[in-house]
């Protein structure tokens, strides 16, 4: 009983340390925030007040506290600070507090706040901007992988992934499945699609989750996306009549020209080849439990029939590419830079944040959803 109660208290000591780790590290999230589309960096000035520029002092920059205590505003100017701030503080200490709940006292936990963090700044600053941080998004491919070594050699730290390999997977998947998407969009419909800020973030989430966190991130996502989207499309609609502009802006744009991004059908193209040598040499029917062989192996068809249908459309696009840089160089390019601000303008429905939230929702409850969903089906067979 004595035991369980200084465990019971060890427990709610470092929650309350992980969350009070979190407002601190919300309010490193906040410099990353102004500062990574500044393209400023994020070490050399200390933290000033961005209008009257007055460097803020240590007990001005307490988070949380500072800003209910100055009522949001600066102590020198008295312009008003944003709410973000402390909400983003506090946003980050809760996730900090509950990753260490699910984590525990681990290597898991120290880098999945790392993790979190990423995924806040990429949110917040995709909502704001429309863009997506490589500084996290390259950064964390890179870390991911180093994870997965990590995972590799510590396997008791609770890490979910635990071989590099299902890393690069991750990777390979996730920058596949953005860039075919990506690339359907604009052969189908012909219009930018996602972009490039996606393709990056799906492959971070892929490193440090593996495939089945991308496909898993990608539905939860999705999930989010359309219930909150649905709201999101009411509000311009109905109260901004947003909408109606944008399909005018589109029309006014050239609609001959519809930029497909070479760089897409080339990770399109490498990573379904890498894919399928993945799944033709790995991946070969292992004796299950839970599935008949059959089912197994057809199944293994069809993800490779995926592929090579990916391979195809990666080749058809980088062969349009060719032919449609010809005509722009025979005809010189006129005002397609700002064809394309435009439509990227259309396009106000960020996706990185819905990404991101899909992925911080399977890193906590996603092996545990997928055996549940293997459960019901083997209970349905
Ligand atoms: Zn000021």
């Amino acid at each position: 009983m004595r035991n369980l109660i200084t465990t019971d208290s060890f427990h709610i000591f470092f929650t309350i340390l992980s969350g009070m780790f979190g407002a601190v590290f919300g309010s490193f999230c906040n410099v990353c925030i102004y500062r990574f589309p500044r393209s400023e960096s994020i070490i050399k000035p200390g933290s000033h007040c961005p209008k009257c520029e007055n460097p803020i002092a240590w007990y001005d920059n307490i988070p949380l506290i500072s800003w209910i205590i100055l009522l949001g505003k600066c102590r020198h100017c008295k312009t008003s600070i944003s709410i973000q701030y402390p909400f983003v503080e506090l946003i980050t200490a809760l996730l900090f507090a509950i990753v260490y709940i699910k984590f525990q006292f681990s290597l898991a936990t120290l880098v999945y706040f790392f993790f979190t963090a990423g995924l806040i700044i990429v949110i917040v600053q995709d909502l704001q901007t429309w863009t997506i941080p490589d500084e996290i998004t390259l950064t964390g491919i890179l870390v991911g992988v180093g994870v997965s070594l990590l995972g590799m050699f510590f396997p008791e730290q609770g890490l979910r992934i635990e071989n590099p390999l299902e890393a690069v997977d991750g990777i390979a998947l996730g920058a596949l499945l953005i860039c075919l998407m990506d690339l359907i969009v604009i052969l189908l419909m012909k219009k930018p699609g996602m972009g490039f800020g996606d393709v990056k973030l799906l492959s971070m989430l892929g490193a440090f989750l593996g495939w089945r966190g991308v496909l898993g991130s990608l539905m939860i996502g999705s999930m989010f996306g359309s219930i909150i989207g649905f709201f999101v499309i009411l509000y311009y609609r109905y109260i901004k009549n947003i909408e109606e502009k944008i399909e005018e802006e589109n029309k006014n744009t050239n609609t001959d020209f519809y930029p497909i991004d070479p760089i897409a059908s080339i990770f399109l193209g490498i990573s379904s080849i890498y894919l399928m040598i993945r799944v033709l040499i790995s991946l070969k029917p292992q004796t299950s439990t839970t599935f008949p062989d059959e089912i197994i192996n057809g199944f293994l068809y069809l993800i490779i029939a995926f592929l090579l249908f990916s391979l195809l459309i990666a080749l058809i696009s980088i062969f349009l590419w060719r032919k449609q840089f010809a005509k722009i160089e025979h005809k010189g390019i006129e005002s397609n830079e700002k064809d394309l601000e435009i439509t990227l303008q259309a396009h106000y429905i960020p996706f990185g944040p819905y990404l991101s939230l899909g992925g911080f929702t399977f890193l906590l409850f996603g092996p545990e959803l997928i055996s549940k969903y293997l459960q019901i089906l083997n209970i349905v067979k």
